[in-house]
């Protein structure tokens, strides 16, 4: 008789509800066809809702406040099927690209937006772009964020954030002063745009064509590292419902989430109840082998 494995193994599935703001604040487009690829965004969204429901599995939604004003009704539906949503900049602007004052005002917009709209204020924060700025950290904190989730130092675990990091060309790496503010990290191989998305930009073009079988493949891989090999820890996939919202690439959805419920002791939760969770007991610090 074999003595069975205790498993702690979560997974929240995050969808960036972008919409028509990927394409006017990232990729900085403004012609109607293009913006109709985020106007998808909403088909997508309500083929999502569905599934979780059928699934019962909760999920964390990142809204632009753009997107909010935009489609009120779906946004709507995400918070009065149960599921967290988080904020995720105005119109889809990287931090890195406006001054801190600007990011200030996208803050509070976004924050309106969501209020507005849903009536919600978020816990968790998701930068367009997985892009941080110099001041981005100090701005969560003065609005009582609780997590952040956009930057890729850990894989399955999350960590405190920092501020105050420091480097040169040719100085010693300075391990910045740990805060209270919980890293969720992501990965580009777990982001479906991507993986998936043909986008014609300025100087070139994001060719993607990956297959769902492919990337099924590689999410249940990816998945079975961290069941089989470390046992405790959080998979996080990165979806857009103008991506996966698609219908080849939803049964992708669908088969993962039969393939994870099918793994004794597996939890679906939401990126902040596995934040609170995790930070339960702990006090903000630096990565094992970092010396301040
Ligand atoms: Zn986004």
């Amino acid at each position: 008789m074999t003595t069975p494995v205790t498993k702690d193994v979560s997974v929240a599935l995050t969808f960036d509800f972008d919409a028509m703001s990927l394409w006017i604040g990232t990729f900085g487009m403004n012609s109607p066809s293009a913006l109709s690829r985020g106007e998808f965004c909403a088909v997508g969204a309500r083929r999502i809702l569905s599934v979780l429901e059928n699934a019962r599995v909760p999920a964390t939604f990142y809204i632009p406040g753009h997107t909010a004003y935009a489609f009120p009704k779906t946004c709507r539906a995400v918070v009065e099927a149960g599921h967290e949503v988080g904020h995720h900049g105005w119109v889809h602007e990287n931090p890195v690209s406006v001054t801190p004052e600007r990011e200030r005002e996208i803050m509070a917009l976004g924050l309106q937006a969501l209020n507005d709209v849903m009536g919600i204020r978020p816990t968790g924060y998701r930068s367009p772009a997985w892009d941080n700025g110099p001041k981005t950290l100090e701005l969560l904190l003065a609005n009582g964020f609780e997590y952040e989730s956009s930057m890729m130092g850990n894989d399955f675990e999350p960590y405190w954030c920092r501020i105050g990091d420091g480097w040169s060309a040719d100085g010693k790496w300075v391990w910045g002063k740990p805060v209270d503010m919980v890293e969720i990290p992501v990965a580009w191989h777990l982001d479906d745009f991507p993986l998936f998305e043909y986008v014609p930009l300025k100087n070139t073009v994001n060719q993607a064509v990956a297959t769902p079988r492919e990337v099924l493949q590689m999410w249940k891989d990816e998945f079975d590292y961290l069941y089989d090999r470390i046992g405790t820890g959080l998979f996080a996939p990165t979806m857009h419902p103008q991506v996966i919202g698609r219908g080849h690439r939803m049964l992708l959805l669908e088969e993962f989430i039969d393939y994870a419920q099918s793994k004794p002791g597996v939890k679906f939760t939401t990126m902040t109840d596995y934040a609170r969770r995790w930070r339960a007991g702990k006090t903000p610090s630096l990565p094992a082998d970092a010396e301040a």
